[in-house]
């Protein structure tokens, strides 16, 4: 499985994106950043988009890439995967007539070209060959993390939270565990509006994966605002086991 790291900062900058991984060519981690780097072919081979929390920075490009399958008249809707209450809060803010067409009823009620697929967390969904689960993680919005897993690969995705458990324990249950993406927003000296915000600081980071039994899963880091994204790349250098920590650059494809 590849997975192409299409916008991964928590700022927005010329030429650094917010949140949005593409698994293979069909299934997006988050729509922060779509329309602006895929080409029109690759947006057409996306069928599912998995939504971690309904903050703008990682939903925003849905909406261009809804617009785009629309008028290419591509005759497969783009299914939005995520617990009730997030779906929910992307269709009445977002999708609502208001701020941007209701494509949820576009070409028509019957068939639109927008569907969702709701997960309860502890259900598992099958998309292609991957079992999906939803986990709840702490964010000042309702917010989950998403396992994928295969009959031989397993990776997790962490956005953005502060201090959580229960994905821990889960990704602790993987067999084929491979990598774990997690957000790290913030540096140690701001540890107050990281609390405040519900993000990680490097010092976090650290807390959280105490609760990983495996040591030897590439970490792989997302979510930097860029404003401190020295001091906090400086900062994960001092933490243990940093060899395996790495931080995600725009554009880089990363090969579990
Ligand atoms: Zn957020
Ligand atoms: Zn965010």
């Amino acid at each position: 499985m590849d997975i192409r790291v299409l916008g991964c900062y928590g700022s927005h900058l010329p030429g650094c994106g917010t949140t949005s991984f593409l698994l293979g060519e069909t299934i997006l981690i988050d729509g922060g950043t779509v329309t602006s780097v895929l080409t029109v072919e690759e947006q057409l081979k996306i069928e599912y988009v998995l939504i971690t929390h309904a903050h703008l920075d990682h939903i925003r490009d849905i909406m261009f890439l809804v617009d785009n399958i629309f008028y290419l008249k591509r005759p497969d809707p783009l299914v939005l995967i995520s617990s009730p209450g997030i779906l929910q809060a992307v269709r009445a803010h977002l999708f609502n007539g208001r701020i941007w067409p209701d494509f949820f009823s576009i070409p028509s009620v019957s068939g639109p070209v927008l569907k969702m697929l709701p997960v309860d967390a502890g259900d598992v969904l099958n998309i292609g060959s991957w079992r999906v689960t939803a986990t709840p993680v702490n964010h000042t919005v309702e917010t989950v993390a998403f396992a994928l897993e295969s009959d031989t690969e397993s990776v997790v995705f962490i956005g953005d939270t502060g201090p959580t458990e229960a994905i821990w324990a889960h990704a602790n249950e993987k067999k084929h565990l491979k990598s774990i993406f997690v957000e790290t927003s913030l540096p140690n000296r701001l540890e107050e509006l990281a609390r405040v915000t519900c993000h990680l600081t490097p010092r976090g980071l650290a807390g959280e994966l105490a609760k990983l039994n495996r040591k030897d899963i590439p970490i792989h880091v997302f979510h930097v605002k860029l404003h401190h994204g020295e001091e906090i790349a400086r900062e994960l250098q001092d933490l243990p086991g940093h060899n395996r920590i790495s931080v995600l650059r725009d554009g880089q494809r990363i090969r579990l």
